[in-house]
């Protein structure tokens, strides 16, 4: 079991709308957990949630987040706004964007630098593919993508988690198994010592990601270097999702 408080994160990828909004609010508002829970809803609908759930503990994150400050950059969200709406986290370098967008672990450092440099947590999205996985290179796959997208980054009393999400999980019904999860956690941990330090890197939340649901999330809380949970599909349905937060406490 982690010695870290817990954080769930829910991803609604381009999910949801002003229905499910309202009743991700109704679900949580009164509720208190013992894990730190996070919304990432699309970034149109970040501001109403912040708006409701303001006395509540819940944290609103992003999918995503420009690596520009600002300028000729039509479509972007930078850091410092999303800071200045209240945001609390974003998520960067999510596979969808790896595979969709052409995000690639240089991008992921500039924006991992961006959010640090706005106090906004940044929470690095790696993992391998199912043929990378069965080439047996999955510490090598995320080896280049931590040393890479965490290079010359300055985490100085500032925040940052990483998110494992094995690609070959994602959407797929088929989650790592937990013991199979800890073995890469630990490995993740083992190189963010290396990055950052024994100390610091003790302090940092791994979270597991793929196929996440109310069944199989208690099993992987209960590995020492999973920290919390990036949760997908199961985080549209309130109930599952607040079912998933208990199962991580
Ligand atoms: C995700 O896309 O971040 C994710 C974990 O999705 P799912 O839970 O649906 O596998």
């Amino acid at each position: 079991m982690s010695k870290r408080i817990p954080i769930v994160v829910a991803n609604w990828k381009l999910n949801g709308g002003i229905d499910l909004l309202c009743a991700s609010v109704a679900a949580f508002i009164g509720k208190h957990f013992s894990t730190k829970i996070a919304i990432c809803p699309p970034y149109i609908y970040m501001r109403d949630m912040l708006n409701f759930l303001q006395h509540s503990e819940i944290i609103v994150g992003s999918q995503n987040v420009s690596k520009f400050g600002s300028g000729a950059y039509t479509g972007e969200t930078s850091a410092q706004m999303l800071k200045d709406v209240g945001a609390g986290l974003c998520l960067i370098g999510h596979s969808e964007r790896r595979q969709m967008f052409n995000e690639n672990d240089g991008s992921c450092q500039i924006k991992v630098n961006q959010a640090l440099a706005s106090d906004l947590m940044p929470v690095l999205c790696i993992g391998e593919n199912a043929q990378q996985r069965e080439a047996g290179i999955t510490n090598d796959v995320l080896f280049r993508q931590m040393h890479d997208a965490l290079a010359d980054t300055d985490i100085t009393n500032k925040e940052i988690c990483i998110a494992y999400e094995p690609v070959w999980a994602i959407g797929t019904g088929q989650a790592a198994s937990p013991e199979d999860a800890q073995a890469v956690h630990g490995f993740i941990r083992q190189e963010l010592c290396v990055i950052y330090g024994v100390e610091r890197a003790e302090k940092i939340h791994i979270l597991y990601g793929g196929s996440v649901n109310k069944s199989n999330a208690r099993e992987l809380m209960n590995q020492e270097d999973i920290d919390g949970l990036l949760v997908g599909g199961a985080s549209l349905d309130p109930n599952h999702f607040i079912e998933i937060c208990k199962q991580a406490e």
